[in-house]
C-alpha cells in the first residue's frame, strides 16, 4: 500500500490538472498590522511582483489568502522544497494511453487564468526554478515553456508572489540579488501586542486574560537574549497554546507542548522558557 501523500512528480502534476489547483478563497479572518494591505493593493494595480519577507508563523500565508480573496483572484499556492525544479512550476508531457500530452504546471496554470501564484519558501527550491520566474517579473511579463515551445503572455490579472524567510538564510540558501530586487518587499513580524492578542483570541478561543498572558509570553521568550533559538515563538504558536487551553490542557502544559517543545530541542534553552512561562502562568 502506497504512502499517503507519497506521490512522484508526474502524479503530482496530474493531481494539480485534474484537480483545478487553483483555489478561490472564502473570506479568511484577517488584521492588518500596517499599511500591508494598501501596499499590496498598490502593487497589484501596477503588476510589481511582491515578496512577503519575515519569519515564520507570522501571518504572511493567512494576509495573501486574505488579498486574493479582496482582489477576487484564485490563488494558487506552491510550497517549494528542495526537489522542486523548474519542470515542477512550468508542467511536463505525460504518457497518457498511447497518447503524449502536456500537462501545465501550478506556475504555468496560474499565469493562464490570471492567477494570484504564490511561491512559498522559494529559495527553498532548486537553483533553475529563480531562472524560470525572472522573464515573468519583468515588464515583458512572459513564460517561455521550452518544451513546447509556447510564450505565454501573462494577463493583467496574472501576480506573482513570493515568501522569504532571511533568519534561514545560509551561503547556499539565499535568494540571489538578481531575484530580490524584482519584487516589492512587505516585511512581516511579530504584531504589536494588542494585535497579537486579538488574533489569539479570535482563532483559538481563548478569553482575553489567556490570550495577553500567552502574548506576554511570547514577548519574554522574544527578548530572551543569546538563546540559541533558531526563530522565537511565533503567533502561530501562540494560537496552538490557546487551542490546546480552549480544550482543557492546564496552560502551563499547553506552553510547554505548544511553545517549549516547538521552538528548541536545547534542554538548557527549554528550561529557560518554562521558566518564564512559570512567570506567566
Ligand atoms: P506564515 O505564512 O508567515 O508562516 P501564517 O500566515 O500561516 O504564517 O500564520 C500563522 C497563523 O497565525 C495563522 O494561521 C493565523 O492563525 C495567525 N495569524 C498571524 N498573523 C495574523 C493576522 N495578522 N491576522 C490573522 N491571523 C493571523
Amino acid at each position: 500500500a502506497g504512502r499517503e501523500g507519497a506521490v512522484s512528480g508526474e502524479q503530482q502534476v496530474e493531481r494539480w490538472a485534474d484537480a483545478g489547483i487553483a483555489e478561490v478563497v472564502e473570506e479568511p479572518y484577517y488584521l492588518p498590522v500596517g499599511d500591508e494591505v494598501e501596499i499590496f493593493e498598490a502593487a497589484y494595480a501596477r503588476r510589481l511582483p511582491v515578496m512577503l519577507k519575515g519569519p515564520t508563523g507570522v501571518g504572511k500565508t493567512r494576509f495573501l489568502r486574505y488579498m486574493a480573496y479582496r482582489l477576487g483572484r484564485p490563488l494558487v499556492t506552491v510550497a517549494c522544497h528542495d526537489d522542486l525544479t523548474a519542470s515542477d512550476l512550468l508542467g511536463r508531457y505525460l504518457i497518457r494511453g498511447n497518447e503524449t500530452v502536456w500537462i501545465d504546471g501550478p506556475l504555468t496554470h496560474a499565469v493562464r487564468i490570471g492567477a494570484i501564484c504564490y511561491l512559498d519558501e522559494i529559495v527553498e527550491a532548486r537553483k533553475d526554478t529563480t531562472v524560470v520566474i525572472h522573464p515573468l517579473t519583468d515588464d515583458r511579463r512572459r513564460l517561455r515553456l521550452e518544451k513546447t515551445g509556447e510564450l505565454i503572455v501573462a494577463p493583467p490579472e496574472f501576480l506573482l508572489v513570493i515568501s522569504y524567510n532571511p533568519g534561514y538564510q545560509s551561503l547556499m540558501k539565499n535568494l540571489k540579488p538578481s531575484t530580490r530586487q524584482r519584487f516589492v518587499a512587505i516585511d512581516f513580524n511579530f504584531p504589536p501586542p494588542e494585535v497579537e492578542t486579538e488574533i489569539v483570541v479570535h482563532e483559538s478561543g481563548v478569553d482575553r486574560a489567556t490570550a495577553e498572558a500567552l502574548v506576554k509570553l511570547a514577548g519574554l521568550i522574544r527578548n530572551l537574549s543569546d538563546s540559541g533559538l533558531e526563530e522565537p515563538a511565533s503567533t502561530r504558536l501562540l494560537v496552538y497554546a490557546g487551542h490546546l487551553i480552549r480544550s482543557g490542557v492546564s496552560p502551563r502544559r499547553a506552553c510547554d507542548l505548544a511553545i517549549a517543545a516547538p521552538i528548541t530541542d536545547d534542554p538548557t534553552v527549554q528550561a529557560a522558557v518554562r521558566d518564564l512561562v512559570a512567570t506567566v502562568f
